[in-house]
């Protein structure tokens, strides 16, 4: 009696039924949004490991719905990707971080080496002209290629990596960054990544947490650092909270470092304010 729910569901029926529900409204609420409005970007900055100062930003998009409140990227983004949703979604991205970035450019905001990351999903990659819309989006704002740069997966490079490979020697030679997201967490060899032309790694935040617990999983993260250095591909931590670990990535030559100890992610007018201050300090 425990165990079955109503209409003879199990527990475990009812709770995935409960989260099929759950998925299929969210992909109703994404489809009927006015995406202008409810999707949002907000800029979390990313800091000279050295001197403190700021490098550059990563957007993330954050969703307001009206039916579900602030939903996570983390639970909407899986979703927006199973279909062209992701498309749109990248596309209005991209359209707000040129220009805000364009706007702050303007107004001699940014610090010399200021680059704005921002990600792309696999399936937004694909499409056969994602070279020819980053760069009209870019070129619409008044944007510098080099003020953007592209946080792509690992997951990106399995399939179809010639006709990727072409796509992104196209964005890098127009002068946009390109940034390996969650480096180490994936399956991609030495030579794959030598051959796309990255010029930045991140750190995924699960070898910054356990960098400073005990045991054999602390001696992956130098190996990595250490790879991305004789790759001469700067090296980008993430998800720092604490001033140990930021010790320990600054012991092994990690040059950037983002998350909670320094600041976190916020909108365009509180991340003016805070480079204000960082450019002060
Ligand atoms: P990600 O690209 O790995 O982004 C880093 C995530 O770590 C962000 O979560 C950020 O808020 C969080 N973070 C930063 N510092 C800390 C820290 O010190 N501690 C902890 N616990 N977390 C920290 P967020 O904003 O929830 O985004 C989750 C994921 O959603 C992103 O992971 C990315 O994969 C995806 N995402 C977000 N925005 C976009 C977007 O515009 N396009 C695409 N394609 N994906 C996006
Ligand atoms: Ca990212
Ligand atoms: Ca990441
Ligand atoms: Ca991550």
């Amino acid at each position: 009696a425990q165990l079955a729910g109503g209409g003879g569901f199990s527990v475990f029926q009812q709770s995935m039924l409960e989260k099929e529900e759950r998925v299929q409204a969210l992909l109703g609420a994404m489809d009927s949004a006015s995406i202008e409005d409810e999707f949002t970007m907000v800029y979390q900055p990313i800091c000279d490991l050295r001197s403190g100062r700021m490098h550059g930003v990563e957007a993330l998009m954050r969703w307001q719905s009206p039916l579900f409140g602030a939903v996570s990227p983390a639970e909407f983004i899986p979703l927006a990707e199973r279909s062209e949703r992701i498309t749109q979604l990248g596309a209005l991205a991209l359209r707000k971080v040129a220009c805000d970035v364009a706007a702050m450019q303007a107004a001699g905001l940014l610090p010399p080496g200021f680059t704005a990351h921002i990600n792309v999903s696999a399936r937004q990659a694909m499409n056969v002209h994602f070279f020819e819309q980053v760069r009209d989006i870019a070129l619409a704002a008044g944007l510098p290629p080099g003020l953007l740069t592209l946080e792509l997966t690992e997951s990106l490079l399995v399939d179809d990596a010639h006709h990727l490979r072409a796509q992104f020697r196209r964005l890098a030679d127009f002068g946009f960054g390109l940034c390996l997201d969650d480096f180490g967490t994936g399956y991609s060899s030495l030579s794959t990544l030598h051959n796309f032309n990255f010029d930045c790694v991140k750190l995924d935040r699960s070898f910054i947490v356990r960098s400073t617990e005990e045991g054999r999983a602390s001696a992956v993260l130098p190996a990595i650092v250490g790879i991305a250095r004789s790759l001469k591909m700067s090296c980008v931590a993430e998800g720092v909270e604490t001033p140990e670990q930021a010790a320990v990535l600054r012991a092994m030559g990690c040059e950037y470092v983002q998350g909670y100890l320094f600041a976190r992610p916020m909108g365009l007018a509180p991340l003016q304010a805070w480079m204000a201050d960082n450019a002060r300090a």
